[in-house]
Order: C-alpha cells, then structure tokens, then sequence
C-alpha cells in the first residue's frame, strides 16, 4: 500500500508498553529487542548543544524515511538519537512518489523525497512521537532502562521544503507555528492515551515541540531562493535555521574527481546538476551574509553537510520514469567531508556545522570528533539490522572515548585526532596565559579534566580542534579504501527462490530493514491445510468437490506485512534472499476495515476478535467467529464471499458446510481455513504486533 496511514496514538502506546513487558528475551518497542537499546555509555557525558538546547547525544536521524512516522523516531530515539531531523514538510503534500524508491543493497540510492504525509498528519505524528518518548521517560519501565528524562533529552529539528512560495505559504505557515507551540495537539491526543495508562494522560508533555529548522531545498535551486527562505525563516518564523548544501558545491571538476577518478564510481553525474545549484562563491557569500542577519536577530545559523548526489538512474530496480537517482551512502560521505574542510578552510568555526553522509559504525566517531552536530543518518540504519545498527556506532564511540581518555564529546573533540597539542599551540598569548597553557598540557598528558584545565579559553581551543581535526580527518579520506566502489559493488545474494504467503528462509532481515516497523513476525502451527473448493453448478444439481494439492506448513515462523505502515519502497525486497518482495508477497494487514476497504487494489486481511475479512486475487471474503450456531449445534463461524454465505464448523469445515451457495458461486474452504489460521496465529499467538497490539 503505497499510502501510509498513520496508528492512533493510543495503539501505539499500548502496542510500546505490552511489547515492552513481555518476558526478557522478548521485551522490544516497535520490534527493536531490548537489548538494542542505548542506555548511555557509562561515566561518559555524550551530550551536545544544537542551537542553544542540550541533546543527550549528537546522534540523529537524518530528514527521510527514519523520521517520517511516530514510532520510526521513537525507534531512533531508543536507538540512541537525540536531534530528530523531522522528514521534509511541503505544501505539495498529495504527491506520487515513484515505487519502488529505496534501494541500500550498494551505496545507497533512492528516488524519494519529501514527507508523503499531509502537512496536518506530519505535525501529529511528530507530536505523538514527542509524547511517547516523554510518556516512557516517565514511566517505571522506562526508568529502568535508564530512559529518564536526563538521558532522553531531544531535539526536534523540523525540515521543510522546497521554495519560498510554498513555505511562505498559510499551510506550511500552520505547520511552522503548530509546532512551535502543539498545546492544541497536545490536549486532543492527551485524551486518546488508553485508559490502563490514565496517570500518563497528566504529563507535562512538551508544547514547544521546535524553534530550530533545516531548510531542504531542491536540487537545482537558485543560491537567490535559498537565501530568501533562509532569510524568511529568522525573521518571520524567529527559527534557529540550518541551510543544507548540496555536494556540486564542489564543482564538477573536483566532484568528478573524488567521485569517479579517486573513488572509482561508474554514475555519471549530470551537468544540469552542477549549472543548477549555486556555485562555491555564491554559497560563501549567502552564507556569510545570512550569519550577520541571524547574528542581527539574535538567532543560530548553519550549515549542514550534504543533500545527496544525483546521478543518472542506471538501475532496473526504480521506475523508468526516473532519469536521476540520488546516492547517499560511502561515497557521499568522502565529498561532504571534503565540503566540510572547505567550508571550515572558508569559516573557521565561525557556523556549527551539521552533518550526513554515510555515517556508519566505522565513521561515527570520527565524525563527532570534528565537532558535527548533529551527526545524522540515514542509508546505513537501512541495512539489516536497522536502526539497531546505531548500537554498534556507540559501542565504538564508547571504545575510542576509553582509549584517549574522553569523559564528554568536548574532550573526545580534543583528544580524537591527535589534535589537542597543535590546537592549544595555536590559541593566542592574549587567550590563554602561560600557566593555563602549561595546565592544559599537562591535563592531556596525565589525562585529566582539560575542560577545567582551559577554563574561560575551553571553547577557543575545541575550535582550533575542530578545525585541525576536519583538516586531518579529510586528508585521510581519500585514501580510505572502504569509501571505493571496490569495497561497496557487490549487493547481498539472492538464493533464487521466490516468496509466496507462507513460510520462506525466515532470516528476517526484513524486519529492522524497514524504517516504518512494517513487517512483522507471527507464528502458525504447522500443518496440512486441505484445499478443497465446493462449487454449485450453474444449472442445479449437488454440489462439486474440487480437491487439490494441499498446503504443508511445516514452519510456525511466518513474516506479515502491517500494510497501513508499508509505502512500498521497496527496501525489504533488495535485502530479501528470496524473490518477490516480502511486502508483495507476505500475508499483508490492514489497520482497520475503512482502510482494508479503501484500498481494495491489494489482497490482505483485517483481523480482528470475532471477524476476518480477506481479499484474495482481489475477491472479498468474510468471517464472522460465533456469528452463528454450527451445524449439528457445535460452535461455529460463519463464511461469506462472492455468491455464498455459510455456516460451518471450524475444526471440520467440509463434514459440516451449509447455507446459500448460488449457482456457479465457489466455496474455496483452503480460504476459510487460511483466515482462520491467520486470525488465530496473529491474535493469539506469543509475539506483539500491530494487529494485536
Ligand atoms: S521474507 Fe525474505 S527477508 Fe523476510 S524472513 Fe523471509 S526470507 Fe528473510
Ligand atoms: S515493508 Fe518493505 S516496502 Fe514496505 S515500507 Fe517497509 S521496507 Fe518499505
């Protein structure tokens, strides 16, 4: 189902804390195991300040499918992130996207874009995610994950797009306001929180949801348009506001360069693209002249490190349709970091500076050591194992504070490149008195607390840092061979085997590879379902048993698709071993009946207590559990579809079917006992999903 329709926020705060109290193997929120989670890294201080507001890490997702839904940023945030780049908000908010549009397998390529949400539906799901993050900070369960508020401070930075018109606009105007102040938002949805859960109905949750805002803009967009939305941002909206440049910023010749001599990639990246978006000078200038207006107004103003790479679209995966794709991924990573030192070349540390590109556990560290805040990401956390992934980027963070001694980010910013020395060398006489030098070089010899040992001239110093760092970390980059094509061509194998509704290779990597928690795992018996069609003949007479091969379940283990969170991006389908796509081919659910009806174009069930509905190839089938008395006086169901409605017994459906069959209609019993086992292997089986939950 290509349209996402967001949960109530009730459902998702009983699906959060019944999954979160299952027994300890299984405890998980939003399918992310427990032991998944961040729960800070003991005796260090990871938080950052973006914009004036602590975050209790510099990690984030970045503006795309990771933070486009309540529970994809609850996920990040159990995931260790503290600064939400919201998904892109616009005015054109009823738009086609192509799919499939998401393909990770490589370096990381896609064709989407902005929020595919309505402007209205995005405020509330950022809203709801605020609320469930503070709702489990508050909790008993979630204190004793060490989620407390202290740990779970956030930052909720709001992207939009894509021109002035549109963002000058009364809706994106709404949106802006409506999440600088969501008391209205908040109140409507405080009443939805389930009543087993009543004493969270009270929080003080948060109403001032964001003052800060990353400007996405398109590719090609003229420096003109970018500096008057920026300019818009800071004095009608007073937003703290980030300005995100693209990698042609680098021009076509270094660009080419890095990308396709040094790198070895094969995309040929367009010209039109380098013609189009503003050039190095006009970006020097409007970024200069946007500090002294931001500076003016007593705002923050910054830049971040990069919007993606379009390149030709080569690949068979996305539409045809599409003449360009857009990389993220390693590459990206080695042209935004050498903008990065060109900029710092151009600024020194006069602007904070954000960052994504192809960030992974290798690079993460690093990345924090220049001073980059936030640190976001997006292809990486689209691989198996998901947003869990950021786990094993704190393990290593974790690793490398320990070796050098860091206790916070300023001290790793000093200690992480070797830097520390050269960059106290070069603070100025007039900055830092002889005795206060000597104090610093002795802290980093002996380890101790340097941030004590600078005092006032702290700050001055993590800048000559950063700067050196950038410097030092970008010359290496180049030579790095796990950036080259080499080391990113080769995609995961397929085995050759096509998926069909039941069982498959069970590896679930389908599961965490989806940013929206869509797929999902559930558990039937194994068995032998009869199949067994009973059709009326179309001019009278008994009816016609037609038997065929039956089906063998020999796994429990099934996958299903939550299709009200699946917007077919096809990320599931290149990590599958198998062929088809889990989210085609996989039982698929529906939310409710209004949305098992409104998308009729797709097979799929609804489940729910006493009743399944079901279309297969497009028909429509119903059962209504207990409707009815069975045959012979046992408890039975009853089974509608296309020209019939029956009553039977679910434990001996063919010995006791009867009821209307119209002429040429066909009972298809394997249908019946499909929903029923799906019925029952969702609803009642071990496991918490978004049918049950
Ligand atoms: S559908 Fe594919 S990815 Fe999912 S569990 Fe089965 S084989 Fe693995
Ligand atoms: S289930 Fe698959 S196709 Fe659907 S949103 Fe998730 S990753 Fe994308």
């Amino acid at each position: 189902m290509a349209e996402l329709v967001p949960l109530p926020l009730g459902r998702l705060v009983s699906r959060m804390f019944r999954e979160l109290q299952q027994g300890e193997r299984e405890s998980a929120i939003f399918d992310l195991p427990k032991a998944k989670f961040f729960r800070g890294l003991p005796g260090r201080d990871l938080s950052v300040r973006f914009h004036g507001h602590v975050a209790s890490t510099p990690l984030g997702p970045a503006a795309g499918p990771h933070s486009q839904l309540a529970q994809n940023i609850v996920l990040a945030f159990l995931a260790g992130a503290r600064v939400f780049e919201l998904k892109t908000v616009q005015v054109m908010d009823e738009l086609q996207i192509p799919r499939p549009c998401i393909d990770a397998t490589t370096v990381g390529y896609n064709v989407e874009w902005s929020q595919e949400l309505k402007l209205e539906q995005s405020l509330d799901e950022y809203v709801k995610a605020s609320m469930l993050i503070e709702m489990l900070a508050e909790s008993e369960a979630g204190k004793a994950l060490g989620l407390t508020r202290e740990a779970a401070r956030v930052v909720f930075d709001m992207s939009v797009g894509y021109d002035l018109a549109g963002i000058s606009g009364p809706r994106v105007r709404a949106f802006i306001e409506g999440m600088k102040d969501c008391s209205a938002v908040v109140e409507r949805l405080r009443k939805e929180i389930p009543v087993e859960h009543a004493r969270l109905r009270d929080l003080d949750f948060t109403t001032k949801l964001s003052d800060t805002l990353t400007l996405s803009t398109f590719h090609g967009c003229p420096p003109e348009e970018i500096e008057r939305i920026v300019d818009h941002l800071l004095r009608v909206h007073g937003l703290h506001t980030i300005v995100k440049l693209n990698p042609t910023l680098l021009g076509p010749v270094e660009a080419r360069r890095i990308f396709n001599e040094r790198l070895g990639y094969a995309e040929q990246i367009p010209d039109e693209a380098f013609e189009k978006d503003a050039k190095w000078s006009q970006a020097v200038d409007f970024v200069g002249r946007l500090g002294d207006t931001a500076a003016s107004l007593g705002r923050s103003f910054g830049v971040k490190f990069s919007n993606t790479l379009i390149v030709e679209n080569h690949k068979e995966f996305f539409p045809k349709s599409e003449k360009v794709m857009y990389l993220s991924g390693p590459p990206l990573h080695v042209l935004a970091m050498s903008l990065v030192g060109r900029f710092r070349e151009t600024f020194g540390d006069r602007f904070p500076v954000s960052f994504s590109a192809g960030i992974d556990k290798g690079n993460f560290a690093d990345a924090v050591s220049l001073g980059l805040v936030p640190v976001t990401v997006c292809t990486d956390l689209l691989r198996p194992g998901g947003y869990g992934r950021a786990s094993y980027y704190f393990a290593e963070l974790g690793k490398r504070l320990s070796a050098a001694g860091a206790r916070d980010v300023g001290e790793w910013i000093l200690r992480g490149q070797g830097q520390a020395a050269a960059a106290l060398q070069a603070i100025p006489e007039q900055g830092l008195d002889d005795a206060r030098r000597q104090a610093c070089a002795a802290a980093l010899v002996d380890r101790g607390d340097l941030r004590a040992a600078a005092g006032d001239a702290f700050e001055g110093w993590l800048s000559e840092a950063k700067l050196r760092n950038t410097k030092a970390y970008v010359s290496r980059l180049l030579d790095d061979p796990r950036y080259a094509n080499a080391a990113n061509a080769k995609a995961p194998p397929k085995v050759g085997s096509k998926l069909w509704m039941f069982e498959c290779l069970t590896c679930d990597k389908c599961v965490p590879v989806c940013p929206n928690d869509a797929n999902f795992t559930f558990e039937m018996p194994t068995a032998e379902i009869p199949v067994v069609k009973l059709m009326a003949p179309l001019h009278g007479g008994p009816l016609e048993r037609d038997v065929g091969e039956p089906i063998r379940l020999q796994k429990k283990h099934q996958l299903a698709n939550f299709a009200d969170f699946c917007n077919e991006c096809g990320n599931c389908d290149v990590f599958c071993p198998e062929d088809g796509g889990p989210y085609v081919l996989k039982p698929r659910f529906f939310s409710s009946e209004e949305t098992f009806a409104r998308f009729s174009a797709h097979d799929g069930f609804f489940v729910a207590c006493d009743r399944v509905l079901a279309r297969f190839e497009g028909k429509a089938y119903r059962v209504d559990v207990d409707a009815a008395t069975g045959p012979g006086g046992g408890e039975g169901v009853k089974f509608t579809g296309p020209g019939f409605e029956v009553r039977l017994l679910a434990l001996d459906p063919e010995g006791s079917v009867e009821g209307r069959i119209d002429p040429g209609a066909c009972v298809d019993l394997a249908y019946f006992r499909i929903m029923d086992g799906v019925r029952k292997g969702v609803m009642d089986g071990p496991g918490v999903n978004y049918v049950n939950g």
